[in-house]
């Protein structure tokens, strides 16, 4: 069993970013590799495990229409990774290099906003807001994006 990440999260039951997280890496002999999600919060004392299966190697491509719900959806973002808001021509591409991070959809945008224009930063608002609409977009070739559900 390797551990492949640890941090923290945002909690599915308080909602705060005080959940510590650690991902493990192993292999199971009936389902392949798999990801092991161990979460505890320190704000409210919640435990949360999964089990998330893997396909290594297999592209994965995950869409999202933008909206209260999806923004609070929680998912593994590994390096190698291209992230993109066609409505807005704004786009995201994390190397190799990047660790990885668990974060929700909101957290993806904040982190395109991080790196773009004044402009784009107000349209980005605007979609956090619900004031705007669009898809996001995210897309990685070694498997491991994986959405959470907690
Ligand atoms: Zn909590």
């Amino acid at each position: 069993m390797e551990k492949v990440y640890e941090g923290k999260a945002y909690c599915p039951v308080c909602g705060k970013n005080t959940l510590n997280v650690t991902l493990y890496r192993y292999h199971l002999p009936a389902e392949g590799p798999v990801i092991l999600f161990v979460g505890r919060c320190e704000n409210c004392g919640s435990r949360v495990v999964d089990v998330i299966p893997l396909e290594l190697g297999k592209e994965v491509e995950i869409t999202y229409d933008l909206d209260e719900n999806t923004l609070r959806k929680i998912i593994f973002l590994p390096g190698d990774t291209e992230i993109e808001i066609p409505e807005l021509g704004a786009e995201l591409v994390l190397t190799p290099a990047f660790k990885g991070r668990i974060t929700t959809v909101e957290g993806v945008l904040r982190m395109i906003q991080e790196s773009s224009p004044e402009e784009l930063k107000k349209e980005i608002d605007e979609i956090i807001e619900g004031r705007r609409k669009a898809k996001l977009i995210i897309r990685n070739k070694s498997g491991l994006l994986k959405e959470i559900n907690i």
